[in-house]
């Protein structure tokens, strides 16, 4: 990672290498956080952030589900991500906004610990390889489940769900795979560690629902209405695994890793073993948008 010039802490710009945290800051210590991932595309008019309030929002939401008080409105931090991507000169790049306790509290009860608010930014290709971007990943079932809903909240994207994340993709990776597909404690398919699924069949196109332990993703969502206007079926029903080897085709969305296809499946070819008709078409829609290309959804583009 390219350091960039500012990082904004708490309302100020602080230089790249003073953006540090103290060894007894409470989310450190027990995960009690929540984040954002958000990326910013040239496009003819410009740079513009997808759907930047839309994240900010999501952060908001994610704070309120885990009891973090936070001093900022989405508004604030859309203008100071704004602001601070103009600042270090990034026409392109990677947001990410971090809210988390501080010191004051080494207790488990966070009361008196100060919440911190920080927004970096940085340049940041594709997630999962260009070369995954154009022929696809090779994915395998996690001997983890998704976290559960009983447990911890998969729809709220606090920092310290994500060792989930990192114990089913490390796995995944020292396996020789890409990436990680998580089953929810059902069975049924839940989501990678970092992305949503869909899978094809039939031309047919399904995502597993909200309930199956899932983060809304921002792609997600962004996918589903652009395959649907173009009238491609999408439903949100639960995945079996199963509908991983009979499926034609599956794509991972998030923002990171924007639509990327999967190739392979626990070994197997998923449909002819290359990306399907349905994926490139996904692709198109999300690429031709977010750079502005495809003029289908404006409102999503939210200029600096
Ligand atoms: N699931 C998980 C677990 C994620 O971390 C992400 C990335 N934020 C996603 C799905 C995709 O969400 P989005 O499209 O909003 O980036």
């Amino acid at each position: 990672m390219e350091p960039t010039k500012y990082i904004w802490r708490d309302g100020a710009l602080v230089a790249w290498a003073d953006a540090t945290v103290h060894v007894l800051s409470h989310g450190l210590h027990y995960g009690t956080g929540a984040f954002e991932g958000i990326r910013a595309y040239e496009t003819p008019q410009g740079t513009a952030v997808f759907r930047l309030t839309d994240h900010m929002v999501r952060l908001a939401r994610s704070c309120k589900a885990l009891g973090i008080p936070v001093d900022w409105m989405p508004d604030d931090l859309v203008k100071a991500s704004k602001e601070l991507l103009a600042l270090n000169g990034l026409q392109s790049g990677y947001i990410r906004p971090i809210v988390f306790y501080g010191t004051g509290s080494m207790g488990l009860n966070p009361a008196g610990a100060l919440v911190h608010t920080f927004i970096a930014t940085w340049e940041w290709g594709a997630y999962l390889g260009e070369e995954g971007v154009r022929d696809g990943i090779r994915v395998r079932v996690s001997s983890w489940r998704r976290i559960d809903q009983n447990s911890f909240m998969p729809n709220a994207k606090g920092t310290g769900g994500y060792v989930n994340s990192v114990l089913a993709k490390t796995e995944a990776l020292r396996g020789g795979y890409d990436e990680a597909l998580l089953l929810n404690n059902e069975g049924y398919l839940a989501e990678g560690s970092g992305e949503n699924l869909f899978v094809i069949r039939d031309g047919i196109v399904h995502t597993p629902p909200v309930t199956a332990g899932v983060l809304e993703g921002i792609t997600r969502d962004s996918v589903m209405t652009l395959l649907r206007e173009d009238g491609i079926t999408v439903v949100e029903a639960e995945v079996t695994r199963s509908d991983l080897y009979y499926a034609d085709e599956m794509f991972f969305t998030g923002t990171a890793a924007e639509v990327t296809p999967i190739r392979e499946v626990d070994d197997q070819p998923v449909g002819g073993g290359a990306p399907g008709p349905v994926t490139r078409r996904a692709q198109e829609l999300f690429m031709g948008t977010v750079t502005g290309k495809l003029d289908l959804h404006p409102e999503w583009l939210e200029f600096i």
